[in-house]
């Protein structure tokens, strides 16, 4: 036996749970690393914006010096202004003095004469001094950030006359601790989210594949024992996996089923075999110790063997007519048979064969019917019936054959007025093998077959076969099969 592998992770569960989750985690991280940067570039605007106000604001406080620069005059005018008149345009932060408001947002300014000397900064910075005759503004990178450098002309307000320049080096240390914090909870929340997306995965295809998996446990079971009782749990939700789980569990009935006729078949076989072997085999141990020398024993002997061998070549036979029965609907698909012709000609058989009995028809059909069914087959069936009618009448000998058509149906009706059965037995006597009492039945030559094959032929040609029956007062039995509309046969065209 394969040995099972469980939770195999090449199963379709595993498969789905896994792109899902993926797919999840993909989903999540592309918008959020979309967002990130939106936000990033959008600060970075910010700060650019920021700079250049910044340039322009200083440009034009220190424009109002309108001398020639001096150290003392630098250094007094960012003294003497703060915040709020500085950043022009700017959110103001209140009256806060400029230069420790440039210190926290890690902006440095530098002043230069004319002629390019350092006059004053807020900081020590390592930047060149380009002496540029246009305001300037471009990136750069310090210590492997990014930060703006801006620059310009210092003009007089009085008549635009040169002071000196003025650079800006501007850190970006708000736009970096923002970006710098955004980012770590993007990683935070991005392995977070691929546990979520794990298990949100997993969870919806083990889910949605719960029934795949009762499927092959299912399977497991029946595998191990072919006569298990366990079925796929059809869940209360409709769905093609309900579908499919209720086709299943009707195709494991019908294989139970199965089983167990075959395995009641072969042991009601052997069962039956058995008494006509040992009878044979007791006659042959009789005729070999001394029943040879007797020519009464040795007569009586052979005639005995003779019956019983005969009942094993009928019933033998019998079972190759049932199992054959079982089959029609394959190989009989386009057989038809005149039905009023086979009743008739069946009826005056009968008559013929027991003269001693009274047989009655009641035709009630004024054309042919045709049926899809092979004739010998509709023969048989008919005279399974007419044969036990005759074979379980007891004082009347009197047997009524009727045929007659409903609907699209056409039904014939065979009625003894025998022995007839009780209510339990007529449930029976369609099941193989059944005889209502053993002894007179095999003292009659029956098998308890003939019936079963009846009925699995007529549900083979889609028709069907009733009882009704009186204890001590008789039975009637009806079959009734499609009549077959609109044909017209050979000869008639
Ligand atoms: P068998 O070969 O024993 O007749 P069947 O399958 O034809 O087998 O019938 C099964 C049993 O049904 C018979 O053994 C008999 O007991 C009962 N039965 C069948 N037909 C009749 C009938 N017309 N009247 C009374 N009992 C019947």
């Amino acid at each position: 036996m394969p040995t099972k592998k469980r939770g195999n992770p090449k199963s379709i569960r595993w498969k789905w749970g896994f792109l899902l989750s993926i797919a999840f985690f993909l989903l999540y991280f592309l918008s959020a690393l979309l967002m990130l940067n939106v936000y990033k570039s959008y600060q970075y605007d910010q700060q650019k914006n920021e700079a250049e106000n910044l340039l322009y604001s200083v440009q034009s406080a220190l424009s109002e010096i309108d001398t020639k620069l001096s150290v003392n005059s630098v250094e007094s005018m960012f003294e003497k202004i703060s915040v709020s008149t500085v950043t022009k345009g700017l959110q103001s932060v209140g009256n806060y003095p400029f230069l420790e408001d440039l210190k926290s947002r890690g902006a440095n300014i530098r002043v230069f004469d004319t002629d390019g000397q350092l006059l004053y900064e807020t900081q020590k910075s390592y930047t060149t001094f380009i002496k540029n005759p246009d305001t300037y503004l471009r990136e750069t990178k310090l210590n492997d950030l990014e930060a703006f450098v801006a620059g310009g002309p210092i003009l007089s307000q009085e008549d635009s006359f040169l002071l000196g320049y003025v650079q800006i080096v501007f850190r970006l240390n708000d736009y970096h601790k923002v970006v710098s914090q955004m980012t770590q909870y993007f990683w935070l929340v991005t392995a977070l989210v691929l546990v979520l997306s794990a298990a949100a995965g997993y969870g919806i295809a083990f889910y949605f594949f719960r029934p795949i998996k009762q499927m092959v446990d299912t399977m497991d079971a029946i595998e191990e024992d072919t006569l298990s009782e366990t079925r796929i749990k059809i869940s209360k939700s409709k769905d093609e996996f309900t579908d499919l789980s209720v086709h299943i569990n009707g195709l494991l009935d019908k294989m139970a089923l199965y089983v167990t006729q075959q395995k009641q078949f072969v042991e009601d076989v052997s069962h039956e075999l058995r008494t006509p072997t040992a009878i044979v085999e007791g006659h042959l141990k009789l005729l070999n110790r001394w029943g040879k020398e007797d020519p009464q024993i040795l007569d009586e002997s052979l005639a005995a063997s003779l019956t019983e061998i005969q009942r094993m070549k009928t019933l033998v036979q019998e079972m190759l007519d049932l199992s054959r029965a079982e089959q029609v609907e394959m190989h009989y698909k386009n057989e038809v048979t005149p039905i009023r012709n086979v009743v008739l000609h069946t009826f005056h058989n009968f008559k013929m064969l027991y003269p001693d009995f009274v047989f009655n028809l009641d035709d009630d059909l004024s054309r042919e019917i045709y049926v899809n069914i092979y004739r010998n087959h509709f023969e048989q069936i008919l005279v399974i019936l007419m044969d036990n009618a005759v074979k379980y009448s007891t004082d009347r000998h009197e047997i009524h054959l009727s045929i007659s058509e409903s609907m699209s149906y056409v039904q014939i009706a065979i009625q003894d007025f025998g022995e007839g059965m009780s209510q339990e037995d007529q449930q029976k006597i369609f099941s193989r093998f059944y005889r209502v009492d053993k002894a007179r039945s095999r003292n009659k030559g029956g098998n308890g077959l003939g019936l079963s094959i009846a009925k699995e032929l007529l549900e083979g040609y889609k028709g069907d076969i009733t009882v009704e029956s009186v204890l001590g007062h008789g039975s009637v039995f009806r079959i009734q099969l499609p009549i077959l509309k609109n044909y017209v046969p050979d000869e008639e065209l």
